[in-house]
């Protein structure tokens, strides 16, 4: 292998910028290819005064020149939010076929192990639970989230394809709900929303009745997942990371209102199409291959979250009323309804 070098595609966003930071910290020199279209400087702005890290504005579905060598890549470059990846949803599927394509092309280029970052929207609304690797899925081809699905389904069987033709040495990961510090406010998934709602004081907007389930990770469970995934010889994935944990989304909206003690009201917004019902990762094979097993707790986690998202908001001036532990962060001004 060569030097310790790693290409990160999406570094500058929420997972990206944590991936970044760690390899960082042992020791690896990092360049950082973003387009900012969902993440931000602002995430890696801690890291850019280390001279082993390097940020560069690229979007990835042009073919992309970069130095190298290196020994890993790791493609994380795709909006993750069900927002955002519909807001341009024929760029979301370029962003995965085509970003992919060009990440294995550098992989390639540069003999380079590849993380490629699936999901667990792959399985789509399943029919099996909890969801083993070997289960292909039950996806709507032609719906609002298929730009996602298809597109990310789509990158995984080229990433495959390219195992077979070309001996790409793969690492295929689908990742489970991951939510941690530097979620971005306008983010739209369920977790930043109920923090950033609880913290401005404004209603916690459960879609459905609320009885559809997810299982939340936190960031350095799935980056330690990622890890270790990379520094073992035997295994391609595909292979679930994720915390098997499963909550209701009411019981998530419950716990962040306990948590931030906010006085929001919890209401109930439709549900969107295909939202899937149910979803917990079996992380079976994780667990016997790296030893996997996610260490902070649904509470632990979330307590983190609102105090990075809390600071956040009090520096953007965009109003905080409520925080844990009813501290008021320095500066933060008086949201609406603030008591
Ligand atoms: P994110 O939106 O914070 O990060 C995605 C990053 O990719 C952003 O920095 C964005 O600007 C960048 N990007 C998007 N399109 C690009 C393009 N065309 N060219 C270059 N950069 C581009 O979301 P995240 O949660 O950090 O997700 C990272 C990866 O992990 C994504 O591939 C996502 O599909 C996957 N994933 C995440 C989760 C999760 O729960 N966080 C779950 C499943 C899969
Ligand atoms: N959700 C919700 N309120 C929100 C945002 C999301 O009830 O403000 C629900 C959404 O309908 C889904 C779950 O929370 O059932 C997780 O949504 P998210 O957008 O985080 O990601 P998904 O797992 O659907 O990709």
């Amino acid at each position: 292998m060569s030097a310790r070098r790693a290409l990160v595609l999406g570094g500058a966003g929420f997972l990206g910028s944590h991936l970044c930071e760690r390899l960082l910290s042992e020791g690896w020199e990092v360049t950082a290819l973003d387009d900012f279209s969902t993440g931000s400087p602002t995430n890696v702005a801690c890291l850019r005064a280390l001279p082993g890290f390097k940020l560069e504005r690229r979007d990835v579905t042009s073919p992309l020149q970069v130095k190298g060598p290196f020994s890993w890549v790791f493609n994380l470059a795709s909006p993750a939010s069900p927002v955002h990846y519909q807001a341009d949803p024929v760029k979301t599927t370029l962003t995965n076929v085509l970003g992919t394509l060009h990440a294995l092309e550098l992989a390639v280029k540069y003999r380079a192990r590849l993380l490629q970052a699936s999901t667990s929207e792959v399985y789509g609304d399943p029919e099996v639970h909890p969801q083993p690797e070997a289960y292909w899925g039950h996806v709507n081809p032609i719906g609002l989230r298929s730009c996602y699905d298809e597109g990310k389904r789509c990158a995984e069987s080229l990433a495959m394809d390219f195992v077979r033709t070309q001996g790409v040495d793969l690492r295929l990961v689908r990742i489970f709900n991951t939510y941690g510090p530097r979620m971005a406010v306008d983010d739209g998934r369920v977790v930043s929303n109920f923090i950033v709602q609880a913290l401005r004081g404004d209603d916690l907007t459960v879609y459905g009745e609320g009885s559809q389930t997810r299982s939340f990770c936190y960031v350095d469970d799935l980056i330690e997942g990622f890890l270790r995934f990379m520094r073992q010889e035997r295994e391609l994935g595909p292979i679930n990371l994720g915390n098997p944990l499963e909550f209701t989304v009411l019981e998530l909206a419950r716990l962040v209102s306990e948590i931030t003690g906010s006085r929001s009201r919890i209401v109930r917004l439709p549900l969107p199409a295909d939202d899937p019902k149910l979803r917990r990762p079996d992380v079976s094979k994780a667990r016997a291959l790296l030893g996997f097993e996610p260490r902070v707790s649904l509470r632990e986690g979330l307590t983190r979250t609102i105090e990075a998202l809390a600071t956040t908001l009090a520096r953007d001036g965009s109003g905080v009323h409520v925080i844990p532990g009813g501290r008021r962060p320095e500066h933060a001004p008086v949201a609406r309804g603030a008591s």
